[in-house]
């Protein structure tokens, strides 16, 4: 008898989550939308980008001067040539690291920062059992990926039990991404870092000096910053942000970048229209809200499930109302994700046309692919495999 061809499509898909620890949720989704690339976007999916992204502050350096800086100090860089404010420096790796004696298991964003070359600080540490100050150790994820080895700068039980300081001084890691945060160039705010998906959808909202925006979902700042420096620091950045800590990490960079026109405000955004009037009329939006973070890198495994993809998609919508009323007609909403499932992304897009009378208009510049739906051709996909980026999600929609 004959396989009905679903089951076939379901057994590889099982086969496809089991190998490369990834939800079944989010294994379907990529196969629904890219059957014949599956694995090779989830294998990107599990590595950094081979270039790492600095966005340029251009109100203080030119990308050129950065990179002769940078490279006057033992890096290689490179300007990027197609947009005016991107550099990018290549990432070392994969290196082999081994499985020791002694382990310290990682939280999953602590494991996957020490992964890429990170040392591991206290508040990461999950479990560090019969390890002794001094020690090599392995580092590894909750679920035993082995990302790196290093020495033990306190005992175990110190490291579950300190909130704060220096855990386990990394020596080899399985990728190594530059430091940017140690260099000078980044002390002097010339530089903030951002992945060259996010430095484009700065791009393809066009700010203009004068204008009132409004960053619903800002922290750190990267697109709050970025139109900020796109508007000569001419006109109002208005940064919202749910969590007060957050908010003051908008604030320290746009201090270190040398920004006097972003404002921050503590807020849940779903209801902002209705509580800051002071707002309504703006000229540009910018959305970039919680999502299911599909596409970041590296993502050593991934655990949503159905559930959590749908309730994400209704609480985006909620976004897209308050942000629908916010704008003057004419207004612009950048709506970007980082994720690549259809439901928070072109169904999202699609609804706000349906329902919100935005009106998703062509993007500039197009560095991705285009998406997918009649919508397709007015969104711009980055995926893992063929660009070498994160997957990532752009949208331009105009209120009519
Ligand atoms: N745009 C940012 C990244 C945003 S990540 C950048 O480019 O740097 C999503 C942010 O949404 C998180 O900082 C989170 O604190 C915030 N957030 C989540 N729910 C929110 C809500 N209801 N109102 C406002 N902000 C919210």
């Amino acid at each position: 008898m004959l396989k009905d061809p679903t089951a076939a499509g379901d057994e590889m898909i099982k086969a496809l989550a089991a190998s490369y620890d990834f939800s079944l949720a989010a294994v379907r989704r990529l196969a629904e939308l890219y059957p014949l690339r599956v694995g090779g976007i989830i294998a990107s999916l599990k590595t950094p980008a081979k270039r790492y992204f600095l966005r340029v502050n251009t109100l203080k350096a030119t990308p050129a001067e950065v990179v002769e800086e940078l490279r006057s100090r033992g890096f290689e860089a490179y300007v990027h040539g197609v947009l005016p404010d991107a550099i990018y420096l290549p990432v070392r790796g994969p290196f082999s690291v081994r499985r020791l004696e002694k382990i310290v298991v990682a939280k999953k964003e602590a494991a996957e920062s020490v992964y890429q070359g990170a040392h591991l600080y206290a508040p990461g540490v999950l479990k560090a059992e019969g390890v002794r100050e001094g020690e090599r150790v392995s580092i590894v994820s909750p679920r035993g990926h082995v990302v790196a080895e290093g020495i033990a700068l306190m005992d175990g039980e110190e490291m579950v039990s300190r909130r704060h300081g220096l855990a386990v001084e990394v020596e080899v890691s399985t990728f190594k991404v530059p430091s940017v945060r140690e260099l000078d160039v980044y002390k002097r705010g010339l530089v903030y870092d951002q992945s060259l998906p996010a430095i484009a959808a700065g791009h393809a909202l066009n700010p203009r000096p004068g204008q009132l925006i409004v960053d619903m979902c800002a922290a750190p700042g990267g697109k709050a910053t970025h139109v900020a420096q796109l508007m000569r620091g001419e006109g109002r950045v208005v940064a919202v942000d749910r969590s007060e800590g957050k908010v003051r990490k908008i604030e320290e960079n746009a201090k270190r970048l040398g920004l006097s026109n972003v404002e921050v405000r503590v807020a849940d955004s779903r209801y902002i229209d209705l509580e800051m009037e002071d707002l309504a009329g703006a000229d540009a939006v910018i959305l970039d809200p919680p999502c299911s973070a599909l596409g970041v890198r590296p993502n050593l495994y991934y655990e949503r499930d159905e559930e959590e993809f749908r309730a994400l998609s209704d609480y985006q919508r909620q976004f897209l109302k308050a942000a629908a009323q916010l704008l003057r007609r004419g207004g612009l909403l950048l709506y970007s994700t980082c994720t690549l499932t259809l439901e928070e992304n072109e169904l999202n897009v699609l609804w706000a046309a349906r329902e919100l009378g935005l009106k998703p208009k062509e993007l500039a510049p197009f560095l991705g692919s285009t998406g997918f739906t009649e919508v397709g051709p007015r969104v711009q996909r980055f995926e893992p495999d063929a660009h070498d980026t994160p997957g990532f999600f752009i949208s331009i929609l105009e209120k009519i």
